[in-house]
């Protein structure tokens, strides 16, 4: 259950974000998740749903934005984004690469708005 521990940790930032404020609810959360981390964007989402029900971003849309993995070849230079975890150079078919991107897994926004008192 590799999503809901990381949903768990998405939550855990989102509420102390809010700190103790009783007058503002989540409304969306974006987080940038690595392609190398493996992780299933939608089961993402429904793990925090249902993590997120009676905190304060029990209404909150989590927005996972896949971030492709690239890497620069340490023979000729060239960048390349890798497909299917196949990892060749798209120049020179070396396979020393330097990873540049792929392995992100943040927080990048946390949308609030003020609840409305009655
Ligand atoms: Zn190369």
């Amino acid at each position: 259950m590799h999503e809901a521990s990381i949903a768990m940790s998405i939550l855990r930032i989102a509420n102390s974000a809010m700190g103790d404020r009783k007058d503002a609810k989540v409304v969306r959360i974006e987080v940038a998740i690595g392609k190398l981390k493996a992780i299933e964007p939608e089961f993402l989402v429904q793990c925090f749903t249902a993590l997120a029900k009676g905190t304060l971003c029990e209404s909150a849309k989590l927005q996972p934005r896949e971030v492709p993995v690239t890497v620069r070849c340490r023979s000729c230079s060239g960048m390349s984004e890798i497909q299917r975890f196949h990892f060749k150079c798209d120049f020179c078919s070396a396979s020393d690469l330097e990873i540049l991107s792929g392995r992100e897994l943040k927080v990048e926004k946390i949308h609030a708005k003020p609840t409305l008192h009655k």
